[in-house]
């Protein structure tokens, strides 16, 4: 009878559906500051995707005997001790595709912009492998950021990594937004991907990119100080998935990262909730892989692969202009160069403050348009060159005439490299501006007339010569006689602007 019994049970158990034997539930033991603990869920797989009541995700991070430790997704105020833990089988994903474009979400996949909810086709783990070397191609196309300052003389490269750095409130997020709003009449595509931020400075951000028409071809993603650090932990590999669906069919991608500092300590939050023990300033020690695993995705693909390229501009806030801190310097190692903005240029109205001398791009110049050759071909030395001697000029030393000429010279490519916040320029429009100071047509101007006569001129030029200019913003080679007929132009339309001053005034205002 026994027997009969243990059979048919036997034979039941075997019929039944898969999830009904295994359905795994554990419990929770403990909750706080985003992380759970729970017990009795021994089938568990490393960072597995689990799911609490309430719809709030999880990712199941430290297994051992005793307990997992889980990193919440979502609010944890409707959870307590008891709570159900569900597995899910499932690795952490985002939602992709074309329907994210101008929309503000998180990494879930939650609206945050008020509109109706995303229309999801298709979804991807948060976590890739990045690319391997087999299928890389060198950067060949530059990424034109629209700012003089980076684009003569740090170029980037579609597929490079370049590091904004520096102090807070330096306009790291201008740079980057800039070069974002940049992109509206070209095919990059971008993601702002804003890590602990305020909200209001995300809504800022936001109507910016609105206003000039950017937003259209621009997804934001959004996991604000707010939130758990979880969501802030996933949220740039989220981006990176994001982006790679369009680099995989061939698109050009651009990801602005702002910022990293604030996503390590939102790792650095989690790992000593789950008593990870902690290394320098408190970091875990996987806290170098957190960031070289993200960077690592961003590349120029090979033709064979379509040749799609994901172009990252991580930011990282320094204390006190301290770059030689643990997460900085791990930063400046895993990416193609820097942009190192400077809070005394900021305070001096140099903006953008870019801090030339420390800046470095590695692999963009390569990739610069030849126009930029020739006229910001040497501007880089001469440029650091005068900085110095303008130092050395302060202590009242006597000049030469040369060296004076220089001085001033520098002076005026300075003012020349000032740009308004989003106020980008097309390759043509900074050509001109280039090629005016470096022909030393503003030599004879007051510094505070610098600015209003390059807007003069810039119109002039570009009404005289369309179809020189035309070729230049599409990347050909002009030929010494094009150059001569530009210079002409530039020298016609700058004794027009000496004699009547009044109208490169009004010019000016435009
Ligand atoms: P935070 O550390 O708060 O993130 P940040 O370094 O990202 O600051 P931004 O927010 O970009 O700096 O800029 C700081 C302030 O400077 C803002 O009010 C911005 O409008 C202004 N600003 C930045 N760049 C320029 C510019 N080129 N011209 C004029 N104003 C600017
Ligand atoms: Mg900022």
């Amino acid at each position: 009878m026994q027997q009969e019994i243990d059979t048919a049970i036997e034979t039941a158990l075997t019929a039944a559906p898969k999830q009904l034997r295994s359905r795994e539930v554990g419990s929770v033991t403990h909750i706080g500051g985003g992380i759970a603990r729970a017990t009795g869920l021994p089938g568990l797989g490393a960072e597995e995707l689990v799911r609490l009541p309430g719809g709030v995700l999880g990712i199941a991070i430290n297994l051992s005997e005793a307990d997992i430790g889980i990193v919440l997704l979502g609010d944890s105020d409707e959870l307590g001790a008891g709570s159900e833990v569900e597995a899910t089988g499932r690795e952490v994903d985002t939602p992709v595709g074309d329907t994210l474009l101008g929309r503000v979400l998180d990494a879930t996949g939650r609206v945050r912009d008020g509109g109706a909810p995303l229309q999801i086709q298709e979804r991807r783990a948060v976590e890739q492998p990045a690319p391997p070397m087999m299928d890389r191609a060198p950067v060949q196309v530059p990424l034109q950021t629209g700012l003089k300052a980076v684009d003569a003389l740090i170029p980037i490269g579609r597929g490079q990594r370049e590091l904004i750095v520096g102090d807070r409130q330096t306009g790291k997020t201008s740079i980057a937004v800039g070069s974002i709003i940049n992109q509206r009449d070209t095919d990059v595509i971008s993601i702002y991907c804003a890590i602990g931020q305020r909200g209001t400075a995300v809504a800022r951000v936001v109507d910016a990119l609105r206003e000039h028409e950017a937003l259209e071809r621009t997804i934001v993603l959004v996991a604000s100080g707010e939130d758990p650090p979880g969501l802030q932990y996933i949220t740039p590999y989220a981006a990176m998935s994001m982006g790679e669906y369009f680099m995989e069919q061939g698109h050009d991608v651009l990801i602005v990262y702002d910022d990293l500092t604030r996503h390590a300590r939102a790792y650095r939050e989690l790992s000593l909730l789950l008593r990870r023990p902690p290394g320098r300033e408190a970091y875990p020690g996987d806290i170098f892989y957190l960031h070289s695993r993200l960077l690592e995705r961003a590349t120029h693909l090979s033709d064979e692969r379509g040749g799609g390229s994901l172009t990252a501009l991580p930011i990282i806030e320094t204390q006190a202009q301290d770059i030689s801190a643990y997460i900085p310097t791990n930063l400046i190692s895993i990416t193609d160069g820097q942009i190192y903005v400077s809070p005394e240029l900021f305070r001096k109205g140099m903006m953008p403050a870019i801090d030339i001398g420390k800046s470095v791009s590695r692999v963009g110049g390569k990739t610069q348009l030849p126009a930029y050759r020739k006229v910001a071909g040497d501007l880089r030395l001469a440029y650091s060159q005068f900085e110095e001697l303008e130092t050395f000029a302060r202590f009242g030393t006597r000049l030469d005439e040369d060296t004076r000429a220089t001085i001033e010279r520098g002076r005026r490519v300075r003012e020349i490299l000032k740009q308004h916040e989003y106020q980008t320029l097309s390759v043509s429009e900074q050509i001109t501006a280039l090629l005016a100071v470096n022909s030393g047509m503003f030599d004879g101007l007051e510094l505070e007339q610098v600015g209003q006569a390059e807007q003069t001129l810039r119109a002039q030029l570009l009404e005289r010569h369309p179809e020189l200019w035309q070729r230049i913003d599409q990347g050909e080679t002009l030929s010494d006689d094009d150059w001569e007929q530009l210079q002409q132009a530039l020298r016609s339309a700058a004794d027009s602007l000496q004699s009547d001053p009044d109208e490169a005034r009004d010019h000016g205002n435009d």
